[in-house]
């Protein structure tokens, strides 16, 4: 029986039921509605407020005092430094680098002489030197606190004799308010400790770096009801079998969004990557039909990228289609341009897909990367070497103008590719003009320059 102070929460989205439903309405996840106890001192507005002071938009600064994080990648993501007195939540995957990311950054700037505390809700001090001394930086003076207690938490920086500019907790789903009956992870538990850590942040002019995990287990609350809580939402990708870390930003009040940092995970732990182009193109072979590279703009950096396609022969009624790094629905979707715009039919290959490096594209720019990459394939010839691809298709078949394109084309000659293929009418800064380009309105134009490429006769 529900009493009054029971209620049925989605796990995932925070949405409230009367009864338990086995799909949740509003974010359609499964087996995410659990029951919680809600404490209605801690929610009722019986409380009388205070007056406060109407502050006035013309006699304020504008310029945020910015920390310098010493991790340039870290930097740019958050557009140019950690705000005071913001907030930034860091999601991923469990296991894919949060705590070392914030151990590095906690170690640099206590070392810089900056005041900050590493709430760790994870690992005891004793784990955290482990995990330092295999970082070597165990002679860091980080300062370590391994309280869960919210309300403890806040006592201990509250009345701490020294001042302390930034503060991680790691990770929102281990602390938890006594007053609040839930279990910790619990979205009452995790609203509310994300509230007064913020609330805290805010009051001291402090930045706070929360770390969510993002799992499919109902039993942890997904950062999602978090991210409206917080100024900067970053989200740390990749997966284990695979080095490369990709730090993108989703959501920030004081930069850019889809900006992205890009670390190498090491043993000395996560080393920033500068000049990513050269490194995700590195180990691409000449001459193989089904590749083509494609230059990318995230955020405002320009990024050089493999884009690979097979197709095989199948004799299933729906052949398979499968990406990686891409979106399937935009894959199935250039495919039925291809066969009805262009005259290349699909229906009877399997199509793989992937963007080399585990990165993951976003832009509709890379339609034109990817339908070459597919055409190359299924004729078996080879794009040259020497080629970047990029403009967005539509349905029509025709080509769309990108955005940045001086900035995409530049990012490839300094690589020393000196062919390209973009839409029509882009406008071109004169000093690209040594660049071999060619201008393309509609897919069909892409059969006259296929028509010149050689066919590769080893298909190994
Ligand atoms: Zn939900």
């Amino acid at each position: 029986m529900a009493s009054k102070n029971l209620t049925y929460i989605c796990q995932n989205c925070g949405a409230e039921y009367q009864k338990w439903l086995g799909k949740c309405n509003e974010c359609s996840s499964w087996n995410t509605i659990e029951i919680e106890t809600i404490n209605n001192k801690y929610t009722s507005t019986k409380v009388k407020g205070n007056k406060v002071k109407f502050a006035n938009l013309t006699s304020c600064t504008t310029s945020q005092a910015r920390v310098d994080t010493t991790i340039t990648e870290l930097n740019r993501v958050l557009g140019g430094g950690l705000v005071a007195g913001s907030a930034v939540l860091i999601g991923g995957n469990p296991g894919i680098g949060k705590s070392t990311l914030l151990l590095q950054l906690a170690a640099y700037m206590a070392t810089a002489k900056i005041g900050c505390a590493y709430v760790s809700g994870e690992e005891s001090v004793e784990q955290m030197r482990i995990h330092a001394s295999r970082l070597e930086l165990d002679n860091s003076p980080i300062k370590v606190l391994t309280t869960t207690n919210v309300n403890d938490i806040i006592a201990t920086i509250e009345n701490s004799n020294e001042k302390i500019e930034m503060v991680v907790i790691d990770s929102i789903q281990t602390v938890f308010i006594p007053d609040i009956p839930s279990a910790p992870g619990t979205v009452s538990q995790v609203r509310a400790a994300a509230h007064e850590l913020i609330s805290l942040a805010k009051r001291k002019g402090m930045a706070i770096i929360i770390v969510g995990h993002v799992t499919k287990d109902g039993q942890i609350a997904g950062p999602k009801l978090l991210e409206h809580m917080v100024d900067t939402v970053l989200y740390f990708e990749g997966d284990k079998g695979n080095n490369f870390r990709i730090l993108r930003a989703v959501k920030n009040r004081f930069g850019n969004i889809n900006e992205i940092g890009i670390f190498e995970m090491s043993e000395q732990g996560l080393v920033e990557v500068t000049n990513p182009s050269s490194l995700f193109i590195a180990e691409r072979k000449a001459s193989i039909s089904g590749s083509t590279i494609f230059t990318s703009v995230e955020g405002t950096r320009p990024l050089l990228i493999e884009i690979q396609a097979l197709v095989s022969p199948s004799h299933m009624v729906a052949p398979r289609r499968a990406v990686v790094g891409w979106d399937l629905n935009r894959l199935s979707m250039m495919i039925a341009v291809l066969a009805t715009r262009y005259g290349l039919n699909l229906h009877s290959y399997e199509v793989y897909l992937n963007v080399v490096g585990g990165l993951k594209v976003i832009e509709p720019a890379a339609d034109l990367a990817v339908v070459c990459s597919l055409i190359s394939a299924m004729y078996n010839k080879p794009c040259k070497n020497d080629m970047i691809v990029c403009g967005e298709i539509g349905l029509s078949g025709e080509i769309r103008r990108v955005n940045n394109i001086n900035t995409r084309l530049k990012e490839a000659s300094k690589l020393g590719f000196s062919n390209a293929i973009i839409p029509g009418g882009s406008k071109l800064n004169k000093e690209l003009s040594f660049l071999n380009i060619t201008e393309v309105h509609h897919v069909k134009q892409l059969q006259s320059i296929f028509a010149e490429l050689q066919t590769n006769d080893n298909t190994a």
